[in-house]
Parts: C-alpha cells; structure tokens; sequence
C-alpha cells in the first residue's frame, strides 16, 4: 500500500495535493497543525465542516496544548531563520511542522510528505532560495506536487513511486490554475480564513511582549487573542471588549467580573490599589475619554516601554 501524509491547512491547494496523489493511488493521511495564533488558510471549524463532506482520514496536532506548545512558543522567541514583517518565523514554522510531520510518518510508515506550497506564493517560505534553507535543515525529501515539475526530481519520482509526469508545474501568487483544477475535479474549498495573527503588526507586537513576560501558557494563551490588553506596574490586565470576551475572562480565577454594563478584567498577578477596578470603570461605556487616556500608555501596541510607575 503506498501511503502519503499531507499537510494540511482545508485550503484548496492542500485539498488538490490530496487529489493529485489519490490519483496516483496513494492512501493518503491528512495532518492538519491547530496553530496557537492560526493557520493560513482557514480554521479548524471550517477544516471538520469540509472533513466530514468528503471523507478524509484526518490527524490533528493541537499545538495549544503541551508539549507542543512550548516548544512552539521557543520558536517564536528565538526563530533560527528570522521573522517576517511581523513576528511570523515562517521558515522555522515550516521546519517545525514538517519535522512532527516526519515522526508521524516514520512512526505510522508513511513513505511520503507532502505540501501545497507553490513556488512563489508566499515571500518568506516558499521562494525558492526559502524552500532551499527549509529543505536542507530538514535532512529528509519533502514532496511538492503543485510545483514538482518546477523543482529538483525527488527519490521518489526518481524510484517510480510517484509519476512525475502527473504532477505540476505551478509558480506564483495567482490562483487561477488551482481554481480551474478544482472545478475540473469538483473540489469544494472555503474561502481564505482569517491568516495568522503572528504577520498583523498590533497582535504580533502585543504576543512578542508576553513572550518576552513568559506570560503565555497553556492556560492564558485563549486571553493573548482577545481584548484590551494593559500591563501595569508588571502586572498583565486584559480588559473584555464584549459579552463574549467577558464570559472567556470570567473562566480565570484573577479576574473581576462584568458588572451591569461594566467589562470583565483578568489580571496575571492581584495589584495592589485599585487599577484593576479604574480600568472596568474607564472602559465601561463609550465616553469615558478622560479615564481612558490615563492608561493608554499602558496599553500593549502602544509604546509601554516608556509608561511610568502608575501611582
Ligand atoms: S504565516 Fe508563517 S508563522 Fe504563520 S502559520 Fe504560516 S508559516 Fe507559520
């Protein structure tokens, strides 16, 4: 039985590898990596939703969870190969991804992995000089059928385990092609999701700041993506933003719930005096301008470095 792991984000192009190679007679394993700060493509909801239309066998790492959550959380602080425009270690992302991916194949006798990526649709990991760093501090052959007939022949196309001749020969950021390829083989797709968070400049600033506080865990890590966030005299605050915020925060046992109108604060550490309870205030309507501006310089994005003590 030939066997293959796909990585996999539910987008098209991982969805079309999946048929390239089912094609090519391959049981394939779909690997899908639930990222702490998301995923390319599209979420995990809409992965399952899609899942269970057309029936793939579907493996998800969970990488909110530990252990590899730490491990993931190094990476971001200290990324081998450089971050992008905003906190995103694109490369060292891949290197991980494909090197679990690995210890899944190996322990599952998989022979092959594969990928969507397409030479030149993205800037930081799949240029072509990216694909080369990626490629070299993996040590093992990774597959890329959408762009194979544009790179180096694998050991597997060159044993005959996979027909070179049915793969492709696709290059850049346009999606045209795929998308003629998906309606000649009836592939239903989602619309891109919302990306990841790590390339935005206000969310990776503020997830670089916890990292630097090793605020994040596995516990606090559902508060890094919502609300308002403060950090006073080195304590953490997150200020909800609305119902849905509060009712998150309100699972912490260092908070202050909402009160008639008023948000829910979650604080890493109790403060001493009343912060936490000036802040629920100053953010409990709309116009409260005035109490508001006392703590915009504490606010994470903006420049906290130079906040003073708070008396
Ligand atoms: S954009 Fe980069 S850092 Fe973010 S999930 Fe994709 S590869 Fe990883």
């Amino acid at each position: 039985m030939k066997k293959a792991l796909v990585l996999y984000s539910g987008g098209l192009d991982s969805r079309l590898v999946i048929r390239l190679l089912q094609d090519q007679d391959f049981q394939i394993t779909a690997l899908y990596f639930a990222l702490p700060f998301g995923c390319g493509c599209s979420n995990m909801n809409c992965n399952l939703n899609l899942i269970q239309r057309e029936p793939i066998n579907l493996k998800i790492l969970d990488v909110h969870k530990e252990p590899l959550l730490s491990e993931y959380l190094k990476i971001l602080k200290s990324p081998k190969y450089g971050a992008g425009a905003g906190i995103n270690p694109c490369k060292d992302c891949k290197i991980f991804m494909l090197k679990k991916a690995k210890e899944y194949a190996n322990k599952h006798k998989i022979q092959i992995i594969a990928t969507g990526e397409v030479i030149g649709q993205r800037p930081m990991s799949q240029v072509p000089s990216a694909i080369k760093t990626i490629d070299e501090e993996l040590g093992f052959e990774i597959l890329r059928p959408l762009c194979a007939k544009k790179l180096k022949e694998t050991s597997f196309e060159k044993s005959g385990l996979v027909d070179r001749n049915k793969l492709l020969k696709i290059t850049g950021r346009g999606r045209k092609e795929q998308m003629k390829l998906a309606e000649k083989y009836k592939i239903k797709y989602p619309s891109p999701g919302g990306g990841c968070l790590l390339c935005e400049k206000v969310p990776a600033s503020r997830i670089k700041h916890l990292l630097e506080k090793n605020l994040i865990t596995e516990k606090t890590l559902p508060l890094t993506t919502i609300g308002r966030h403060f950090f006073i005299n080195d304590t953490w605050f997150v200020v909800a933003r609305n119902a849905k915020e509060s009712e998150i925060i309100s699972t912490f046992k260092n908070h202050i719930p909402d009160d008639i109108g008023k948000p829910s604060v979650y604080m890493h550490q109790r403060p001493s005096g009343n912060t936490a309870l000036e802040l629920q205030e100053a953010y409990s309507t709309g116009d409260n301008e005035e109490k508001r501006n006392k703590f915009t310089i504490y606010q994470l994005s903006e420049k906290k470095s130079l906040a003073p003590k708070l008396k």
